[in-house]
């Protein structure tokens, strides 16, 4: 459990789609110690597909979110426990490991790096210079600096429309943007948030920038009807796109061009102790019957180095 002395997991897995709900499956019944924690069955790759048809063994057309949680459930009958949590932070160099939500820090003796690959490709124009000046990732950490305030959330998952949610309870006044006319999120949260009458729902509009000299002051937004200029308190950028997911490392494990994680063929980063599996690795291929047996693999890697039996590491020249 999280807290100031938490139990030491054998092995944590960051991200539960395909890759790392196989990867729980392959370490519970090794007998490991293991811990999903997960941002949300629908904020991964495998929960936008909606018909997947070409997973071996389940011939008819099944969404990706309904084979993430069977595999899930599998793991689950096998020991594996599972947090929806978003890890915000991975101390991987340190032993045991390190693995921070806003719900406090999981202690591990190996990592399995399984979150994907939908994180953002860029910043929006004044984002990173106002990073902790009024722009934030995580309600549940910065809600409480906006009480009484203005903010905008961007996005159109599960996250953010959480992320809104938990911000009302702090501010006054929430705009909620999706450059989407359709968000793919569970009904009942989608009514929850319209229900929120501190809540502004704006659909088919994006923010094009965020402005501000010290602090956030306002948002420049974009729609069918033009541009316009929104004053805001605080931004939450909770959007997605094409890049391997890695940012909770901090640079800790070595990427390379593309921002995704390299491994060798048993799925073992250069750091030891760090594995990776599924879309946030380097590959060419990214399919769902793949990143289930690479979380296999990583699974059954993450075993041996945990059981003290890893045959010697590859020299990678770094
Ligand atoms: C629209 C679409 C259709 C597709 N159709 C097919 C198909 O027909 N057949 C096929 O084989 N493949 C298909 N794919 C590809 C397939 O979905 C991916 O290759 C596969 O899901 C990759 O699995 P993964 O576990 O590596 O990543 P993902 O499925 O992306 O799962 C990553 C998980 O990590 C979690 N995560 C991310 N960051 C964090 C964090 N900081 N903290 C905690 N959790 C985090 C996310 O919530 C997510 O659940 C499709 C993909 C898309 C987008």
């Amino acid at each position: 459990m999280a807290g100031l002395n938490p139990d030491v997991y054998d092995v944590v897995v960051i991200g539960g789609g395909p890759a790392g709900a196989s990867a729980a499956l392959y370490a519970a019944r090794a007998g490991l110690k293991t811990l999903v924690l997960d941002k949300g069955l629908y904020e991964g790759a495998a929960g936008r597909a909606q018909r997947i048809e070409n997973f071996p063994g389940i011939p008819g057309p099944v969404s990706g979110a309904e084979l993430v949680r069977r595999i899930r459930d599998q793991a689950r009958s096998f020991g594996a426990e599972l947090r929806e949590e978003k890890v915000l932070r991975a101390e991987v160099l340190r032993n045991p490991k390190e693995v921070w939500t806003a719900a406090g820090m999981y202690l591990a003796k190996a990592v399995i790096v399984a979150s994907g690959a939908l994180g953002r490709n860029k910043f929006l124009p004044g984002e990173e210079r106002l990073i902790g000046r009024g722009v934030s990732y995580c309600a549940a950490c910065d809600a409480p600096f906006f009480r009484g305030q203005k903010v905008a959330v961007a996005g159109s998952t599960t996250e953010a429309v959480e992320e809104a949610l938990a911000l009302s309870s702090f501010a006054d006044h929430i705009i909620f943007l999706a450059s989407t006319t359709k968000v793919l999120v569970p009904p009942k949260l989608w009514e929850e948030l319209q229900a929120q009458p501190k809540v502004e729902v704006k659909l088919g509009v994006r923010i094009t920038e965020i402005l501000g000299q010290d602090r956030v002051e306002a948002i420049r937004v974009a729609g069918e009807n033009g541009e316009t200029i929104i004053p805001v308190d605080g931004v939450f950028p909770l959007l997605q796109g094409t890049a391997p997911v890695v940012d909770f490392l901090y640079g800790q494990v070595p990427l390379a061009e593309g921002g995704c994680l390299v491994v060798d063929g048993e799925m073992r980063t250069p750091v030891p102790g760090v594995f990776a599996a599924g879309d946030v690795r380097c590959k060419q291929f990214r399919q769902a019957v793949i990143a289930a047996a690479e979380g296999a693999q990583a699974a059954l890697s993450a075993e041996l180095y945990v059981r003290g039996r890893a045959r010697p590491r590859i020299d990678w020249g770094h």
